[in-house]
């Protein structure tokens, strides 16, 4: 059974998706990771970030795979685990300029696919999973929230984890950040066809783990026929 979770930065997609998989006994699949681990070695090569061919090339000569023997896997970009450098402001910055390339997404979404054959009992977690790359999931879920909100929970992440943080300049960088994401040509984010909505803002991440979890063991009835 293939669960995907999309929708913009800063709605939980992250905890929610890696909660549901636990519960489930699934593997989780974080997509995003992937497009930072390809920032992360355009950058490493000095590439422009508005060269697109250029960023085409890296994503074609550099490989991105996980270490699924660790919880949560591990991401590998050309067989070394980079998992300190994909959080950064600049590889945050650069996944979101990558990810407009069309070349760098065709061979995401390849590779995705075949996690996918791989790991048939995945959560993956993205912008285009329920809408690109795996339209026939059994479950498709997306989360969303008011801007202010996520920067809200961005900022509180960011105090305890004892890093600075503006909330009006976070809220102006989700708002540049969502723009982009909805607005490139290549799988801009967007409502899966079938999608569940949950609007996140009112509810607490156990609220909302709970709500996906109880959706996945109706399809999972559903689809035993009871
Ligand atoms: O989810 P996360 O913040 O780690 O994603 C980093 C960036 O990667 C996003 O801003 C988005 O531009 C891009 N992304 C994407 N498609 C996905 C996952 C992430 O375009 N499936």
């Amino acid at each position: 059974m293939i669960i995907t979770i999309d929708g913009p930065a800063g709605t939980g997609k992250s905890t929610v998706s890696r909660a549901v998989a636990q519960r489930l006994g699934f593997d989780f699949l974080d997509t995003g990771a992937m497009y930072r681990a390809v920032g992360v070695e355009a950058m490493r090569r000095g590439v422009d970030l508005d060269d697109q061919p250029a960023l085409g090339e890296v994503a074609a000569a550099c490989t991105v795979d996980f270490d699924w023997s660790v919880q949560p896997p591990g991401v590998l970009l050309n067989g070394r685990n980079v998992d300190h450098l994909l959080r950064s402001a600049a590889a945050t910055h650069a996944a979101s300029k990558i990810a407009v390339v069309p070349a760098v997404r065709q061979r995401m979404v390849e590779l995705q696919r075949r996690i996918g054959r791989q790991r048939p009992n995945l959560v993956t977690e993205g912008r285009d999973q329920g809408s690109v790359v795996f339209p026939d999931a059994e479950l498709k879920v997306y989360l969303d929230a008011t801007p202010q909100e996520r920067a809200r929970r961005r900022t509180r992440q960011l105090q305890q984890r004892g890093e600075q943080a503006d909330e009006r300049e976070i809220l102006e960088q989700i708002i540049i950040r969502d723009r982009r994401d909805s607005t490139r040509a290549a799988a801009p984010l967007t409502v899966p066809d079938g999608a569940v909505v949950i609007d996140t803002t009112p509810l607490t991440e156990e609220q909302v783990i709970q709500m996906v979890v109880d959706l996945a063991n109706q399809r999972r009835r559903m689809g035993r026929g009871q």
